[in-house]
This record gives C-alpha cells, structure tokens and sequence, in this order.
C-alpha cells in the first residue's frame, strides 16, 4: 500500500472496518486577516478587543450612498505574500461582489475577487514523513471581513444574538491550495508552513485562536490510484493546528464508512465540533453561482505595476526555508533541527541570538529544541517572546557548563530554577553552591566509598563488563547531588579500577 493511502492500521482505532483503501484528496482555504492599521475599504481601526461597534463608519456599516477605497497596504501585503508562494501577481485584477444575505453583513455582498485574483498559479513545499512535497497554490485574493455575532448562549439555544461591526471589513487575504494534499498529517504540515511565512513577513498575526488565521477544508475520497474526484465536503470551524488533522481524520473515516456501505456522499459544508470531536452537517454546499458574482461597480479595476511589485519583492526577508538551509549551514544543525528551530520567527529569533558569539551552536540548539520547548510551544510568538528564560539568559547558562562550572546535570535544576524565578543561572549556583567539584582529591573519597559499597559491580567490570563503568559514574554523581564533573570522575575510576 502506498504510504499516501488513508488505511493507517496504526494510527485509526477502528479502521478495521475501512475494507477498501482509499486516498484522501485535500485542499484548503486558509483566510488571514492582514496587519493593516486600517480596514481593506475604509479607514476605521482594525485594532482587536475594543468595545463592540466603536470601530466603525458608514461604509463599513454598509450605508447606502457611501463608496469604498481600496487599502494600499493591503494590496502590498497582498502581493508580498504571494510573491513569498511562488504565485504570479495579475497586473489586471479586479474586485467583485459576493451575495448572500447574513446579519453579520450589513450590505448584503461582500466585497472579494472572483475571476480576476490578485495572484495565482504558485506552489508552496511542505516536508513530510515522506520527505519534500510541492503542494500547489491556485489562487490568492484580497476581501473584507464581516462582522461577528454574539450569542446569548449557544447558537442552537440563544434567545437573541447581537452584531459586533469592528471586524466588518477587516481586510482579508484568502489563499486556496490545491488539491495536492493527501492526509491530515499534510495539511496539518501546509498549514504550518504557511502561517509561518504570513509571520515572517509580518502581513498577519497567526493568530488562530483570535480569528486572524481562520482554516476550511475540501475533502473527498477516491479509490487509491483512480483519476475521478470523489463528492467533496468542506469542513469549518478548525482553530488550531491539531482541529484541522482532527477534524479530517474524522471526516476520511465517515466518508469511508459511507462509501463501503454504499451511501451517498452529500456535497456539503461540515462543522468541526472540537469538544464533540465529530462533524456536523451545517448546510448543502452553495455553488459559485449561488452567489451572483459581478465586478463591483464602485471600485475601478486594480491595476498593479511591474515596478511596484519588484520594489516589494526587494522588501522580502529571509523566508523559512532559506533560514533552514542556513541554519543547517552556519551552525551544522541537522535537517530536523532546522526545521524545528526554524517553524516560526520568533523560535528562529531566540535560538539566532542565543547561538550569537557561541562555541557550540549545536548544544545551544539542543536546549532550545529540548528545555525552552518542553516549556513554550514552538509556533507561539507570545509564549516564546514572554518566555522568563531569555536567549541571553540561556547563553549564560550554557556558558557555566563549557567553562566547567556546573554539570549538565545541575544545568537542568538550574534551568528549571531560571525558569521559576526569572533568576540568572550565575546568582542561583552561587547562592546554591552548585559549583562542579572538580578537585580531584576531594572526590576521590568518594569514588573509594562507591567502589567499596558495589563490590559486585566492580567485580563485573574486571569481568570485561565495560558498561558497569557507567554505573559507577552514576552512584558518584547521585551521592555527590550531581555535583561532581564526570570526566574526573571517569578518570578517577579508570585510575583505582584496576588496582582492585
Ligand atoms: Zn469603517
């Protein structure tokens, strides 16, 4: 069986009742709202959390007789993003209205791209189990948010619901995959890359949490090896990494279900309900031309100049795969590593500045990747920004054990220490009195005691059991509190060792 096919024995409780293997076929519609000080139309605040309906004005309300005017900035974002995914940027390009009747939209369309995008045509490559795979981009357009509505309890139960305008026409920056993706692991991993990028080039805060990075999915099945599509479902409602390949986890198990007992797949949109871990039919897909697109009349078409889009090309930084290839380069981290150390900005950041200046850049990338992740999530700007240990705190750390003040094992207690207390690592071994024991006369006691005490162990070693060498070691540091420097140790027991 081919590794892309969905029958994952191991990974699936129940797919001892999947009888056929069939191949998932998924692409996504990531929506990112841009970090712009202002809305995609009008030049009201975009700024999250303030009180409802303070940021608003007559065209965002949706009030007749007002025009917009497109966000400069945005377009920027825009085109910077899809320069940064391989797309092509349509010098045409054309704003159009979507239709459809909600409350939290006051005009009744929405203002987005339909036939003439501002880019397309790109690719981005994702590294997975498999190694690098290139998942192609169709299509990247610019459009407003709508509004939110706020419940009094529970949708299905509420008895009213209010209307929040501040994030009616938030500008919004769709980008559609593809359909290259083949598991949830895949798209769990484009999605990753992507938001990572949107953050390296500071256009959007990834927010997934607060609804600024917002995922769909389209999935069908088909038989392994077949050319048809099988009938699509989109899912909604996925705000985490882990919802996604949740959500298509259980969305490839439904649909194999169906297709084995012979039921119709229904073309339509799911929601993924995360405390349920299930999908719940929301409503039959609505084809494009439900919507009644046309060119939005009150806005001219979008012409972008070739110049404009090299000077932005020029303003791109080091995007993620380059700093990986770097990373591997520079500081001879393994590809894994890189990829870790690299997965977002701000990790990119602190591992960089700790690594500044140091002997051994891999050792400082084994405590990023091992200590400050067991504590902060790799993709959280936030948590990793606000962590208590700082790279040069880390640096100072790491500097003690190079230069044999502590072992790495009282680095550890120490780290934990830094961590608790927001404490430098030199005022906790000073005031701790952790410093390595590295005298040789001082431990020598103990190394007399330990080999007195395990008779038996020593025995083994004269045996040729070289491994009980570690042993010893071991009992040594437990009864010096890991105090003790493990090379003199070492040497010590290979000096009485055979004197025994
Ligand atoms: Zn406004």
């Amino acid at each position: 069986m081919s590794a892309e096919a969905v029958k994952r024995p191991d990974r699936q409780p129940d797919a001892s009742t999947v009888k056929q293997p069939y191949e998932a076929v998924i692409g996504l519609e990531v929506h990112a709202q841009l970090r712009t000080r202002t809305k995609m139309f009008c030049g009201c605040s975009t700024a999250f959390g303030a009180r409802p309906n303070t940021q608003t004005c007559p065209v965002c309300q949706g009030m007749p007789g007002t025009l917009p005017v497109i966000n400069r900035r945005a377009v920027e974002f825009g085109i910077k993003t899809a320069l940064a995914i391989n797309c092509t940027v349509n010098a045409d390009n054309r704003f159009a209205r979507k239709h459809y009747y909600y409350p939290d939209m006051p005009k009744n369309y929405q203002i987005s791209q339909y036939e003439e995008p501002l880019a397309e045509h790109g690719h981005l490559d994702i590294t997975t189990a498999d190694g690098m795979r290139r998942i192609g981009i169709q299509r990247l357009h610019l459009e407003e948010d709508v509004g939110k509505l706020v419940h009094e309890g529970t949708l299905e139960t509420a008895l009213s619901s209010q209307v929040d305008f501040n994030r009616a026409g938030v500008p919004l920056m769709e980008i559609v995959s593809k359909p290259d993706l083949r598991t949830s692991e895949e798209a769990a991993a484009y999605l990753k890359a992507l938001r990572a990028i949107l953050v390296y080039l500071d256009v959007c805060d990834g927010n997934m949490e607060e609804g600024s990075l917002r995922c769909d999915a389209n999935i069908s099945l088909r038989h392994a090896g077949a050319k048809e599509f099988g009938t699509k479902v989109e899912i909604k409602n996925m705000n985490s990494f882990k919802n996604v390949q949740h959500a298509l986890d259980y969305e490839i198990k439904r649909q194999a279900r169906a297709l084995d007992t012979g039921e119709r797949i229904v073309q339509e949109t799911r929601l993924w309900d995360p405390d349920r871990a299930h999908t719940v039919s929301m409503r039959s897909k609505e084809f494009a031309h439900d919507y009644r697109y046309f060119p939005e009349p009150d806005l001219p078409p979008l012409d972008v100049a070739a110049a404009w889009i090299d000077r932005i090309r020029g303003t791109l930084p080091e995007l993620p795969a380059a700093r990986r290839q770097r990373f591997m380069m520079a500081y001879t981290l393994s590809p894994y590593d890189a990829e870790v150390a690299t997965s977002s900005k701000a990790l990119a950041d602190y591992f960089e500045t700790a690594a500044q200046g140091s002997r051994n850049p891999k050792t400082v990338a084994n405590w990023v990747l091992n200590e400050v992740l067991r504590v902060v999530p790799p993709d959280d700007e936030k948590a990793i920004a606000a962590c208590p240990i700082t790279p040069a705190a880390l640096q100072e750390l790491i500097g003690l054990i190079e230069d044999g003040t502590i072992s790495g094992r009282i680095a550890k207690d120490v780290f934990d220490k830094m961590l608790a207390s927001g404490e430098g690592a030199r005022v906790i071994v000073a005031r701790e009195g952790l410093t390595q024991v590295a005298d040789a006369s001082e431990l020598g006691a103990v190394v007399d005691n330990v080999l007195s005490t395990h008779a038996k162990v020593v025995e083994d070693y004269k045996a040729g059991k070289k491994a009980a060498l570690g042993f010893l070691v071991g009992q040594v540091m437990k009864w010096t509190s890991g105090k003790a420097s493990p090379a003199v140790v070492n040497a010590l027991l290979l000096e009485k060792l055979p004197k025994l």
